[in-house]
């Protein structure tokens, strides 16, 4: 239907009908389009800064997951990165104490991949701080493990190494417990039994009768087979990384200087010979020229309640037989 347009003529006091141009109604026509666009535009917009359109919505759920994702996976690394720690201070505090190893530098184990720019590129990403700060994560455990793996390479090595050591270092009793008659006598001050005075007891008196046999306590070379004043016949081994093993008061004697003898092979037998107040075995196991207390150095011999056993007689400050 044609619109009719009318416009109001003060002098007839009518109103006249007018013909606008094509012109006018072309542009009359536009203006309306326009408005109506603008309103329908902004609504729509609108609506969309209010509810999102659906395909946003859906892209927001998957963000989030993916954050949640993130932080769950940033938590498993915090944890493996704990697991690592508690790894890293077994292998400096234990491992590598045992077999006389420095502890590997913080520096080295704490070390990260060089370069600044190395996160430059995930900046730019939403969520910028969860994601580099995950990704750092990830490095470093990535960096320690292989720090870790390397350190473990050389405990295996160095246990090999110790292997040897571990055969010569004096670990048995010299004396078998069956052949035991008394309880031994403990290394510290005791009653001289001769002198009746105070005195410092520098090995363990084993109690057994004359020709019992007397064992080698670790692999060594045999430096002494002879007399010394007061210890009568006595056995010194040599086992190198600075352990030494004395053998006193012997009746016989089955070794000679420089033989090579390895743990659990018999010596000598006990006697009473040198300063002495019964058949007996005085043992003594220095530590780089010191003399120590025996006890420690049964460990292949003993279970822990034997070890237990050996303390007490260790502790025993009955008779000593020198
Ligand atoms: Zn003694």
């Amino acid at each position: 239907m044609r619109k009719v347009y009318y416009i109001y003529n003060p002098k007839t006091r009518t109103y006249d009908r007018v013909y606008p141009t094509v012109r006018q109604r072309v542009m009359s026509l536009l203006r309306s389009l326009f408005v109506g666009m603008g309103f329908g535009i902004g609504a729509f917009l609108l609506f969309l800064w209010i509810f999102g359109t659906p395909s946003e919505k859906e892209l927001r759920i998957e963000n989030s997951r993916l954050q949640a994702q993130y932080d769950v996976l940033s938590h498993r690394l915090d944890e493996a990165l704990t697991v690592m720690k508690d790894l890293q201070q077994r292998d400096d505090n234990l491992y590598r104490v045992m077999l006389q190893a420095d502890p590997i530098a913080d520096p080295v184990r704490r070390a990260s991949y060089g370069g600044t720019n190395r996160y430059e590129e995930l900046m730019d990403l939403a969520n910028a701080d969860l994601v580099v700060n995950t990704t750092q994560k990830m490095d470093m455990l990535d960096r320690q493990l292989y720090i870790q793996s390397q350190s473990f390479d050389e405990v295996v090595k160095l246990c090999k190494e110790n292997d040897e050591k571990l055969k010569c270092i004096p670990a048995i009793q010299p004396v078998a417990n069956k052949d035991l008659k008394y309880t031994a006598s403990g290394y510290g001050l005791r009653i001289d039994p001769i002198y009746n005075t105070t005195k410092f007891h520098e090995g363990m008196d084993f109690s057994a009768n004359i020709g019992t046999p007397v064992y080698a306590t670790g692999n060594g070379v045999v430096t002494k087979a002879g007399w010394q004043s007061g210890y009568g016949k006595i056995i010194k081994i040599d086992h190198g990384y600075g352990y030494e093993t004395w053998y006193a008061h012997l009746n016989d004697m089955d070794v000679r200087v420089g033989q090579k003898v390895v743990r659990g092979q018999v010596i000598g037998e006990v006697g009473n010979t040198g300063k002495s107040t019964g058949p007996h075995l005085h043992y003594e196991v220095h530590v780089k020229g010191r003399v120590v207390n025996p006890v420690n150095y049964y460990f292949m011999d003993l279970n822990a309640d034997d070890y237990d056993k050996m303390i007490q007689m260790a502790e025993n400050h009955g008779k000593v037989y020198d």
